[in-house]
């Protein structure tokens, strides 16, 4: 299977004034195959949200670039661009409460995107409308309706509805079980798991939650502090991680089923993640980490490939 979007050194800054910027995504580069779902994990303010919009195109690029199939997308899209590409990449978002128009019917939000992005009538519109609605779990006569007659879980289907009704090759789920009831995450990943095999979709799935991302993902990426720290097959990842970070972020993070999790080490996070305002100089995990030495402050690691095993890490220990 071949490539099917890459970013190389993909930068994010957000200028703040005062001769600041918030360093959102810092030198990114990751490639993903066709039909691969790569999980993207790390704490809450990561840039893990910030890297899937700008892969998108819904945050231009600072620095860096993304590949589509070999052809390097805009720096900053134009909407001729989001008119192109929306048939090819889409995303579905967190929040399934606010990621809907209360005003707008099941059939007008999940339609819009044929709407806009292709010559179909109206009646053409309602007929996929009511297609999709069915394939998200829903019925095709919930189309008159409107988002507050749904419960979480309905709207994240709604969400998902929405997104891959232009039947995208590659999608961006933003921590899509986040805001859901415990029993409705397992059945939304389910139906996200259904659609991909179906579709054959390529995902960028961002999650938190490291047991739910090593579940669904081919190979898992951590991020700290806007950077990658590791990436690796999703299993090797979650079960031997390599770098110190992971590490920690994995034993922090409980495992559902008893028996494995009564099998791992726990070791809590320590200390406060970074300002991303004002970047630390060498490794950006310096002041948490347990195995810190001289040169992790002086100087920056690189995401290098490690020997022996199918693994990348940035860290000291390993160079
Ligand atoms: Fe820890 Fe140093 Fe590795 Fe950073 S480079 S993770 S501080 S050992």
């Amino acid at each position: 299977m071949g490539k099917l979007l890459e970013t190389n050194e993909l930068t994010r800054y957000f200028d703040i004034g005062r001769n600041q910027r918030v360093h959102a995504v810092e030198q990114v580069s990751l490639a993903i195959d066709e039909k691969e779902i790569v999980g993207l994990v790390g704490e809450s303010g990561s840039g893990k949200s910030t890297f899937g919009k700008t892969v998108v195109g819904l945050h231009h690029k600072t620095a860096g670039t993304v590949s589509y199939r070999g052809e390097q997308l805009p720096q900053k899209y134009e909407p001729r661009d989001f008119q192109r590409l929306a048939t090819k990449m889409q995303m579905i978002f967190q929040d399934p409460y606010s990621s809907l128009n209360p005003r707008m019917t099941v059939g007008e939000i999940v339609g819009e995107g044929l709407r806009l992005h292709s010559d179909a009538n109206s009646a053409s519109i309602k007929e996929q409308v009511a297609v999709w609605l069915t394939k998200v779990g829903l019925q095709a006569d919930h189309m008159s309706r409107y988002p507050h007659e749904f419960s979480g879980g309905q709207r994240q289907r709604l969400g998902i509805a929405r997104a891959l009704i232009l039947e995208p090759e590659f999608v961006v789920c933003d921590e899509p079980i986040s805001a859901l009831d415990v029993s409705v995450q397992a059945q939304v990943i389910n139906l996200l798991g259904e659609l991909k095999e179906r579709m054959g979709l390529t995902l960028l799935f961002i999650a938190h939650d490291l047991s739910m991302v090593r579940y669904v993902s081919d190979r898992m990426a951590v991020m700290y502090l806007g950077s990658l720290v590791e990436v690796g097959k999703a299993n090797e990842v979650y079960f031997d991680p390599k770098h110190p970070y992971t590490e920690v972020l994995i034993g922090s993070n409980p495992e559902p089923d008893p028996q494995v999790e009564r099998g791992r080490p726990s070791t809590a996070i320590q200390g406060e993640i970074p300002s991303p305002v004002n970047v630390p100089p060498g490794c950006r995990f310096a002041n948490r980490c347990p195995r810190v030495m001289d040169v992790c402050r002086q100087s920056t690691p690189e995401l290098i490939p490690l020997k022996d095993v199918d693994r990348h890490v940035a860290c000291h220990l390993y160079t």
